[in-house]
């Protein structure tokens, strides 16, 4: 088929589950800031669809009132709302039923970009698919945006993308890891591949060991039994921590492009060498006080799921050889952050007499709350009496350094914008998914075979203890979780 000419400035965005808490929470109130920010042109249409029996105007409504609620509507902006919201459109589809798709494919403009934005379980991804060209509604040039989980093992992922497959060509397929389009990781990339001073240093000859953290205060409350049958590794670990190491170890690909960028990071999961179980903690949050404890919160006395893990990993390829990398995330920890953190060696020797310290290089990467860096760095502590040295940290937090013009755009909105934009570079390709679950699946099954039991650990806490020795048998310890 020839591919059509497309005017990229318009588009039609069909969200299926234009209902959910994700279309509400965060996929509307990013689009509504692009609106704000100019970037949705007129003439641009925005189509929820659900089975739910209102209308366009009951949609409208609904949607207002969640801009108001999670996206922060500014008083002042009531006009801009309504001319936002006058863009919005609603069809009651069925992805497992025939309602609604005649009506879709009437609705649909094939002269503008068209975009099919899956906010629904994956178990409906297939209906989807298949009824998008059943009833003619997409066609080579349309594009799909698939939510995470991205399948629960090796066998499921390679069923969605079987089943994604037949419909649509892997250049129309969006996986969203929303971790990717925060603000901090693009500038990751630009601070590993747009200056010449970190990269010499980017190795096993001068980097001592790397961190990544992801902390959350909260609890599994309300989505206890859901994420009973999924747990940190894969809730977190298999893709958000995943991506993040990804682009803190790949070698410098040839452009900034999709495929360039992906093939690199994909050779970063296939040189994960197998994990030694004794390099693994797992934890779930006791009771404390009136705050249930996670067994209550699953709703499953008896549960061994993790809602915290650590682990010790390493790349077996020549740049990283012999450097471990230390992932933990968890919930209902001490405090909500995620932070990456490059831990350079110590210097080979000290010619300031007294000075017992160990002083490290740090490069550390906050990505929320805060977005920004710090790099540590060893001065002389200003004043008389001798040469006393100390750590500070030169800072460049975005908002700080940017001023109020500073970049605060949700992930979510970036992400959006790329799929109009036709840009992949920041979703995951289907083989990097799999690769990802290749190395997860055994380290799960080893779990299950073992029986084993996660520690508990103190709400309000930094993870269970054996995840502190886990650093201090090798004399390193975790960098504090602060906000
Ligand atoms: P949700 O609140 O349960 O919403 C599900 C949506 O699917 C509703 O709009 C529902 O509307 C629609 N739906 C269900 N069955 C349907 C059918 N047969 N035909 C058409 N529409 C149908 O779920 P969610 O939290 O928004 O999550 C959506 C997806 O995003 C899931 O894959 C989830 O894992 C993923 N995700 C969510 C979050 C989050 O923060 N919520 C974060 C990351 C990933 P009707 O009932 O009106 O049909």
């Amino acid at each position: 088929m020839v591919s059509r000419v497309i005017p990229v400035e318009e588009f039609d965005l069909v969200i299926f589950g234009g209902t959910g808490d994700l279309a509400r929470r965060k996929i509307l109130p990013g689009l509504f800031r692009r609106f704000l920010s100019g970037q949705m042109p007129a003439g641009s249409r925005i189509i929820g669809a659900a089975r739910s029996d209102i209308d366009s105007d009951g949609y409208r409504q609904m949607i207002r009132d969640a801009i108001s609620e999670f996206g922060g509507a500014e008083k002042s902006e009531t006009g801009r709302l309504n001319d936002f919201i006058a863009q919005l459109h609603y069809l009651r589809v069925d992805a497992k039923g025939e309602a609604g798709w005649k009506e879709l494919h009437e609705l649909i403009r094939f002269k503008v970009v068209n975009a099919f934005y899956f906010s629904v379980a994956p178990s409906l991804f297939g209906d989807l698919a298949e009824r998008l060209h059943t009833f003619k509604i997409a066609d080579n040039d349309s594009r799909v945006v698939v939510e995470k989980p991205f399948g629960r093992d090796l066998v499921s992922a390679q069923e969605l993308n079987d089943t994604l497959a037949e419909h649509f060509d892997e250049t129309q397929i969006y996986r969203i890891d929303h971790y990717l389009g925060k603000e901090t990781v693009q500038n990751l990339m630009a601070v590993r591949f747009g200056n010449m001073l970190f990269e010499p240093l980017w190795n096993n000859h001068y980097v001592d060991h790397i961190q990544i953290t992801v902390a959350e205060t909260v609890g599994v409350g309300g989505r206890g039994a859901y994420y009973d049958k999924s747990g940190a590794m894969r809730d977190m670990v298999q893709n958000h921590l995943m991506q993040l190491l990804c682009l803190i170890a790949m070698e410098a690909p040839s452009q900034f492009d999709a495929d360039a960028v992906r093939d690199e990071k994909l050779k970063v999961i296939r040189a994960l060498q197998p994990i030694d179980p004794h390099h693994i903690v797992r934890g779930q949050y006791d009771v404390n006080g009136d705050e249930p404890s996670y067994r209550e919160d699953a709703e499953n006395p008896k549960s061994f799921t993790e809602s915290f893990i650590a682990l010790r990993c390493e790349i077996a390829n020549w740049r990283w050889a012999g450097v471990p990398f230390y992932l933990r995330t968890g919930k209902k920890l001490k405090a909500r952050t995620s932070e990456i953190a490059v831990v350079f060696k110590d210097i080979g020797h000290s010619i300031f007499p007294g000075d017992e310290k160990r002083h490290r290089n740090i490069l550390a990467i906050q990505l929320q709350p805060n977005e920004g860096m710090q790099l540590q760095v060893t001065i002389k502590e200003p004043g008389p009496g001798g040469m006393r040295l100390i750590d500070v940290p030169l800072d460049m937090t975005f908002a700080e350094a940017l001023g109020p013009d500073a970049d605060d755009t949700d992930a979510y909105e970036r992400l959006i914008m790329d799929v109009i934009r036709g840009n992949q570079t920041l979703f995951m390709r289907g083989d990097e998914v799999e690769a990802a679950w290749a190395w997860t699946d055994p380290i799960i099954e080893g779990w299950k075979a073992r029986n084993d039991v996660p520690k508990l650990y103190d709400q309000g806490s930094g993870g269970p203890e054996d995840a502190m020795a886990l650093m201090h048998r090798e004399e390193r310890r975790w960098r504090e979780i602060k906000e």
